[in-house]
């Protein structure tokens, strides 16, 4: 049986990595970046407790390999810029077992030596289809194979024959708007803004926190070595571009500095880095797309953020990654070790997506309606302190908890 992964992400290097080590299977995975070319873009990541929970349920060696670049996160702090604590969660409060924090760069990292010879670099997969477009044409519902054609160092290659495809090709996923059309992209009206910076912050700045100023929101925390990772919100008109008087130091002062007293000596470190650094500060939109778990012709699988792109207010972008490919990664491997084979595949996809439609609806409805904070006009006091009421610490309870799991 022959298995192509596109993209070797946080998802497609999880996937790889359990199908390379299963007997008879051909698998490659083809990544476009150059190797040891883990590009983070300044990004520092938040995995949720429920990614370390799936990754530990998949393979502890895995999950070991990601903890020794990792500094565990223990506790979710709120609060306003002027100092004044709003909500302070211990995540043992919510969770079975903390969360991590890490480079967005050593993850790729971690991720892509663990998976192996498997993955070929420099690999940008051009096109993809299926073995008999006649056959589409008739509207056929399942086909038997897919192809791919890809460039690796300038050079046209494909593949052709392909039982299962799995498109790990992120948010923008080209396997996806091939075969299945453009996402409709909804833009929630927020900007924001990354950035990682040795930490010279003296200490202010360690375990996950939030400060409002508004709906202005900064986000910061440690990450190994010795690094902090910034992170500024700010409201705009929803699909507008980011305005370009928003990307200055004089705005960013006005965005976070209290109307009735100074900064917090946190936040007065974090505006200053800001301002200090705004050469090298990555900027994007708050958006998502809806989820899609598979192509109607069964044999390409979506999986991370080419399934399920969604906003990052709950860091479960990557961390929904994890626990998606986790879980793939098991039941593919149980499927295979028990004599299935290529005819089962579109059967094997329906199943990966009953095990995972309910549980990224509310991931993603979650993720969203966690948004509210950070829109224009929210008053982040009143938002909070509903996020301290029952009903937001048990859908949080289900989020870090309740992963998706095979069996
Ligand atoms: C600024 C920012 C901050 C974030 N913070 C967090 C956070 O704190 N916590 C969290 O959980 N998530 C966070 N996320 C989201 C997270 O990074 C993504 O959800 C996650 O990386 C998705 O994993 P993936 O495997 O689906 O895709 P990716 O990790 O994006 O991997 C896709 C891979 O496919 C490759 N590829 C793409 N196209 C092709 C092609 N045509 N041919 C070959 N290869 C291709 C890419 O090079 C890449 O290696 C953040 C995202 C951003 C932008």
């Amino acid at each position: 049986m022959k298995v192509v992964v596109v993209g070797a992400g946080v998802a497609g290097c999880i996937v790889a990595r359990a199908l390379a080590a299963l007997p008879g299977l051909e698998v490659s995975c083809l990544e476009q970046v150059v190797a040891d070319d883990h590009s983070e873009s300044g990004t520092g990541l938040n995995i949720g407790p429920n990614g370390l929970k799936a990754l530990q349920r998949h393979s502890q060696a895995l999950a070991d390999a990601v903890l020794a670049e990792s500094f565990l996160w223990h506790d979710w702090r709120i609060s306003l810029t002027d100092g004044t604590v709003l909500f302070d969660l211990p995540l043992k409060n919510v969770a079975d077992n903390p969360g991590i924090r890490i480079r967005w760069s050593e993850l790729y990292r971690v991720l892509r030596h663990e998976a192996g010879p498997c993955v070929q670099f420099g690999c940008e997969v051009t096109g993809v289809g299926y073995a008999d477009p006649a056959v589409s044409g008739a509207g056929r519902a399942v086909f038997d194979h897919t192809w791919i054609e890809y460039t690796q160092n300038g050079a046209a290659k494909r593949i052709d024959d392909i039982d299962l495809l799995i498109s790990c090709d992120g948010r923008y996923s080209l396997l996806r708007q091939t075969l299945c059309g453009v996402p409709d992209i909804k833009h929630v009206g927020v900007s924001i803004l990354r950035l990682l910076v040795p930490n010279t912050s003296g200490g202010l700045v360690e375990d996950y926190e939030q400060w409002f100023n508004g709906p202005n929101r900064m986000l910061g925390f440690r990450v190994p070595e010795d690094h902090i990772y910034v992170s500024g919100a700010f409201p705009i008109e929803p699909g507008a571009p980011i305005p370009d008087e928003m990307k200055t130091a004089a705005a960013f002062r006005r965005a976070f500095t209290p109307a009735g007293g100074p900064l917090s000596a946190q936040c007065a470190w974090l505006v200053d880095t800001l301002c200090n650094n705004l050469p090298s500060i990555h900027w994007s939109r708050l958006q998502e797309s809806p989820a899609l778990f598979r192509d109607p012709g069964g044999r390409v699988m979506f999986l991370g953020d080419s399934a399920n792109g969604m906003v990052p207010t709950l860091g479960q972008g990557a961390t929904q990654a994890i626990e998606g490919a986790c879980m793939v990664a098991d039941l593919l491997t149980a499927k295979l070790n028990a004599g299935g084979g290529a005819a089962e595949v579109p059967a094997w996809l329906e199943e990966v997506e009953q095990r995972r439609r309910e549980r990224i609806k509310f991931v993603m409805e979650f993720s969203l309606y966690s948004t509210d904070t950070m829109l224009a006009g929210a008053d982040p006091v009143a938002g909070t302190r509903k996020k301290l009421e029952p009903p937001y610490m048990e859908n949080l309870k289900r989020l870090y908890r309740d992963i998706s799991t095979y069996p």
